[in-house]
């Protein structure tokens, strides 16, 4: 029998350090979450070695007393929450009280801190778990914590630990998703001397978004904004045929922290699902609001994840957002929003906005800034969304088609090149999709029906699918052992509907690439596939209307099935740039 022994506080602390403090991206991720919790309004992140040399915070926020300098190192010790109902209600980042606990029993810490209005500051260093000093200093309002040898008493998660790049990479990532979630708050990231981003306190999200992707990247995102039963929703995302494989960018804050859960993660995947290629994803970046009560934000030790009490409204709401924003009128008249951008409208993204802020810019809107001084002309405040007039536009002038492949329009101030075969996929997959799940389509009869032979993969495909084929449209009828009589075609889906076309989109049932989808994907997957319009085939006015009409009609208009982009502009900045006019 063993003797059972109470763990004395260093090797507790330890053990907490173990799931807190993963890697120096923790301590960074904690030690900022600190400084925004106090308010700060810019924060600066140095780090040496890939975090493992050196960590500092510099904040210039409350600042702690001297007594609350030496009590925030015990472990639950925090100011943020008293009882336990404030647990079912934290709006700080922080309320676990045991980050600096664990930081400081994993390394050598040293707290430089001076509270707002006080004279004079505090100087702790602890090192261990163990404190080592403390005395007065001088500092201005704020608190600067510097972490130095991280884990210098746990070799083994030392040894864990990978390249110093990988480490700072990480820090990044930890800091780019805060700042996400926080644009009101500078933040600046330094490493062995040199400066990897500033960035300015940002009016509004866009803003920094676009401090962070630049402007011609941030260009194309989509606006998202929902508010339903309580909760509110605003952001952007990447039009999905923008999507690409890779690292994934999907920031969605709630109240302030940079959250995952999974209602967030279907709520992504059930609004971009046919849009994409699999294993491609899009760029979103969301601030949510919601009632604090109504999420549990201590279900993780890092506070990464998060739980709601209301896990299905969470997610129609971001389904609904984002299907919202995928739809035409955001998607095709969003670019023109960018096109009152003049010469004298500068944005934080600017070199400019540095010299700007520091001269005492005035905020003309929420996202302009200007000049407050004579000479310069007044600024346009950007344009609300206008209603979209595409339908009229692409009406009212001819299109073009350019090597029997594009569709050319004006659309506002912008030109549209369309992939006519893309285009004619999104619409028959969305079409198919609908069929499937709503009324019956119209199906066109045949006034000479088509008899087609089939192997017998295909034939055992056509018996598989026979009702939702007719659910569709298709009317096959078996007529001996392989032969196949096609009574009737959906009707508007195919142009000329013959044994190939037919022969090839029952084949496609069948067809690996789609195996992991449900029947009615596949059913759409092969429909759109083989039967929409080919590059290389010359259309008519009335054909490429139709074709864009129906477009503009889907869910998501700017990508095909297979997630190419069915369409892309090329705006008034784009042509200045080329021509050389800026
Ligand atoms: P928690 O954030 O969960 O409260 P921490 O161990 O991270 O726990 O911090 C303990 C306490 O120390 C905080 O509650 C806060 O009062 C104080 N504190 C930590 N960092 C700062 C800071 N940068 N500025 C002001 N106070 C701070
Ligand atoms: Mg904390």
């Amino acid at each position: 029998m063993g003797t059972i022994t109470r763990l004395d506080d260093l090797v507790v602390n330890q053990i907490a350090a173990g799931e807190v403090i993963e890697r120096p991206s923790s301590v960074v991720k904690e030690l900022v979450e600190n400084s925004l919790d106090a308010a700060s309004v810019r924060i600066t992140v140095d780090v040496d070695g890939g975090g493992v040399q050196r960590i500092r915070v510099t904040d210039d926020g409350i600042g702690m007393s001297r007594d609350d300098a030496l009590v925030c190192f015990e472990r639950h010790a925090t100011s943020k929450i008293a009882r336990t109902e404030d647990l079912f209600a934290v709006s700080s980042l922080g309320f676990r009280g045991e980050a600096l606990a664990s930081i400081a029993a994993v390394a050598r810490v040293k707290l430089l801190t001076c509270e707002q209005h006080a004279t004079i500051g505090t100087l702790v260093l602890i090192s261990g778990g163990a404190m080592e000093r403390v005395e007065e200093a001088a500092r201005v309002p704020g608190t600067t914590v510097t972490i130095r040898n991280l884990f210098f008493n746990l070799p083994v998660r030392k040894g864990f630990l990978r390249s110093r790049q990988t480490e700072l990479r990480s820090i990044s990532d930890v800091l780019f998703r805060l700042a996400v979630a926080r644009p009101g708050v500078g933040f600046v990231l330094n490493t062995e001397k040199r400066t990897i981003w500033n960035l300015p306190p940002a009016p509004t999200l866009k803003d920094r978004i676009v401090q962070m992707i630049g402007s011609e990247r941030a260009e194309s995102l989509l606006p998202v904004r929902a508010s339903v039963d309580g909760v509110e929703i605003e952001g952007w995302v990447q039009p999905p045929g923008e999507a690409r494989p890779g690292k994934r960018q999907q920031i969605i804050a709630v109240n302030g922290r940079p959250a995952e859960s999974p209602e967030i993660r279907t709520a992504l995947s059930v609004a971009f699902q046919g849009g994409m290629m699999p294993g491609a994803h899009v760029h979103v970046y969301l601030l949510s609001t919601v009632d604090p009560r109504a999420v549990d934000v201590n279900v993780h030790p890092t506070k990464k994840e998060i739980r709601f009490k209301n896990p299905g409204v969470i997610r129609d709401v971001l389904i609904h957002a984002f299907r919202d924003a995928l739809s035409t009128r955001s998607a095709v008249m969003h670019n023109s929003l960018h096109e009152t951008r003049s010469h004298d409208t500068i944005h934080p993204g600017d070199r400019r906005v540095n010299e700007i802020l520091r001269a005492g810019a005035v905020r003309e809107d929420n996202q302009t800034w200007a000049f407050p001084r004579e000479g310069v002309k007044p600024i346009k405040p950007r344009h609300a969304l206008h209603h979209p007039r595409i339908e009229l536009e692409t009406r009212e002038v001819p299109l073009i088609q350019i090597a029997a492949t594009y569709i050319i329009a004006p659309m506002g101030d912008a030109i549209v090149i369309f992939d006519q075969h893309a285009c004619h996929e999104r619409v028959l997959y969305e079409e198919t999709l609908k069929r499937l799940s709503g009324v019956r389509a119209m199906a066109q009869q045949l006034l000479f029906p088509l008899n087609v032979e089939l192997n017998a993969q295909e034939a055992a495909m056509a018996d598989e699918f026979e009702r939702e084929m007719k659910q569709v449209g298709f009317e096959i009828r078996r007529f001996g052992e392989t032969s196949f009589i096609i009574e009737a075609v959906p009707a508007d889906m195919m142009n000329e509907p013959d044994e190939v076309l037919i022969k090839r989109v029952i084949s496609g049932l069948g067809d690996p690439e789609w195996s992991s989808l449900s029947k009615h994907h596949r059913i759409a997957s092969s429909i759109a596939c083989h039967s929409a319009i080919r590059a290389g085939e010359h259309l008519s006015q009335e054909q490429m209307r139709d074709i864009i009409d129906r477009l503009l009609a889907t869910d998501i208009p700017h990508a095909c099935p297979h997630g190419r982009p069915t369409f892309i502009q090329v705006t008034p900045t784009e042509l200045e740039r080329r021509f050389k006019r800026t």
